[in-house]
């Protein structure tokens, strides 16, 4: 029977948090968002002279008509961010002149690829944004890797690499940019058996702050490759393609199980323990979704049958102690399987898409955060008990299998050693934007207490404390000399850039 997502949210009492399941946006936005004021009034307007002339796509700047839309992130409490000008490229020349343009007028300059950045880093105030929407191709070669622009979505990948029987392993949410996703390491539903997304990468090509385009891999500019895998987006230059080894498209078995309000702590306890003695093709996370008393889900899926997966299941609710109130298993298709966790199932491919990355961006506003499950927790009831009461959706990804193989120091993800990565994560709307905020600071807080201060670049936090350590543990100082090294200027600079550490 082919599993209908909504149906089951909705008889979990999950419809809520539908969206947030597979992390993905639930608030269609198709008009223009309402300019606080003049748009760019706030900041001093910087002029670039002679960039428009030199690039294919538009320069988009707050005196022109598609600026509103043009700025736009993925989340709406971003909307009244006044960039000084959208640079809309589709060569890498024009990133090339934006460099040059940017250092010309000493400007900050930020790349933008899916717009998802958690802090708005990739449309900053008073910057030039480097809009690599139009670097989007993807092409599979005959041996199996896959050459991707800068500026494509995960759904558009999945389509692509499905439709020629490949996989990247890669994040769930359709209109994730590869190029954010990938610099800080990339975590998906096949990860623990093919990896990070960064792990994939065979090279990458970028334009650093001299404005020479440099494609880096082990054995050209090798510090720079090892920096790109993990060291987070912003920080060194701007990637214009990168070329990944992809695997064969497996089959896959999805798979939700749902435990009733009360059974957080007997659920996190049987799961963190199960997890890490699962084989690789087995994925799972476990949701926890706040309230009085918390409830949650273990998501996730198989690499091969129903029949091969149902053993594991029987011996994770084993470890539990009680049956889950709800429990759904589904083969598909590797193309098939990624919809299913983008919230396509049940959408044409160019519906999807558009959604994704169209006119009918599907986004949402929400603040969140991330600790790093560095261990099974002795007491899982102390986690559960940070979100009894609260209004949060909590993702708990499991780490381990092919991403512990590779150590902390090969690239420069440094959590590869963690049981999970925990992200906290709240719906908001501009006017709870911070109480929402509030609420998220203290939840990460008291996280901070149980499971430490490790914390994932992709999900940015720009009030964490310790943030560089937090990101990057020991790796900091080499990222640090990759940063001073290719770009000793600090043209790529933002509040948390490694630079700033
Ligand atoms: C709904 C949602 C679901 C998510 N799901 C997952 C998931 O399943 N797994 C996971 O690991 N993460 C996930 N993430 C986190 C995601 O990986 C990060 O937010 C990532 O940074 C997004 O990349 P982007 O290109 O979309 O964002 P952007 O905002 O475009 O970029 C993020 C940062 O990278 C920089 N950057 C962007 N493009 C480039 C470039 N070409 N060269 C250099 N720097 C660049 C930007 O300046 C910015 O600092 C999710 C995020 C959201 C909002």
């Amino acid at each position: 029977m082919p599993l209908n997502r909504r149906a089951f949210l909705h008889a979990a009492g999950l419809s809520a948090t539908a969206a947030a399941l597979t992390g993905c946006g639930g608030a269609h936005t198709t008009s223009p968002p309402r300019a606080s004021g003049s748009a760019g009034a706030a900041h001093k307007l910087i002029g670039f002279p002679g960039l428009a002339r030199k690039l294919s796509g538009p320069l988009v700047t707050p005196d022109k008509p598609g600026y509103h839309l043009a700025r736009r992130s993925f989340n709406p409490l971003f909307d009244n961010r006044t960039p000084a000008a959208i640079a809309q490229c589709r060569r890498i020349e024009d990133v090339q002149a934006c460099v040059a343009a940017a250092a010309a007028a000493g400007a900050p300059i930020a790349a933008r690829s899916g717009g998802h950045s958690y802090a708005g880093y990739s449309t900053p105030d008073g910057a030039l944004v480097a809009d690599l929407s139009g670097l989007s191709s993807v092409l599979v070669n005959a041996d199996g890797t896959a050459v991707i622009g800068a500026g494509a979505r995960l759904i558009d990948i999945y389509t692509a690499l499905g439709g020629a029987g490949r996989c990247l392993p890669a994040g769930t949410c359709p209109s994730v940019g590869i190029a954010g996703l990938t610099l800080g390491g990339g975590v998906g539903v096949v990860s623990r058996k093919y990896g990070l997304t960064c792990d994939r990468l065979v090279s990458a090509t970028v334009v650093t702050a001299d404005g020479t385009s440099r494609t880096v891999s082990a054995s050209a500019d090798p510090d720079l490759f090892w920096a790109l895998r993990g060291g987070g987006g912003g920080n060194f230059g701007i990637v214009t393609s990168l070329t990944f080894d992809t695997v064969p498209a497996p089959q896959l078995t999805v798979f939700l199980l749902g435990f009733p309000a009360g059974a957080v702590p007997d659920v996190l306890g049987g799961w963190q323990d199960w997890i890490i003695s699962m084989p690789d093709e087995l994925s799972a996370n476990c949701h926890i979704i706040g309230g009085s008393p918390p409830s949650c889900t273990v998501i996730g899926c198989y690499i091969g049958s129903a029949r091969g997966l149902n053993p594991l299941l029987s011996g994770l609710i084993g470890r539990i102690g009680s049956q889950p109130t709800l429990r759904t298993v589904a083969e598909h298709g590797y193309l098939d399987g990624m919809r299913y966790f983008a919230g396509c199932s049940a959408k044409s491919a160019a519906e999807c898409h558009d959604q994704a990355s169209g006119r009918h961006w599907n986004r949402e506003a929400f603040v969140a955060s991330s600790r790093v499950l560095t261990a099974p927790v002795a007491d899982p009831a102390q986690i559960s008990s940070v979100f009894d009461g609260r209004t949060v959706f909590v993702i708990i990804d499991g780490l381990g299998g092919a991403i512990s193989r590779v150590t902390s120091a090969d690239t420069a993800f440094p959590h590869r050693g963690a049981l999970a990565l925990m992200q906290i994560y709240l719906r908001t709307s501009p006017a709870d934007r911070a109480a929402a905020a509030s609420s998220v600071v203290q939840m990460r807080d008291q996280l901070t207490g149980v499971v430490g201060g490790g914390a994932y670049v992709n999900y940015i936090d720009h009030t964490l404390p310790n943030w560089a350590h937090a990101y990057y543990g020991d790796n900091l100082t080499r990222l640090r000399q990759a940063a001073q090294r290719y770009d000793p200027d600090r043209l790529f600079t933002f509040p948390q850039a490694i630079a700033n550490s």
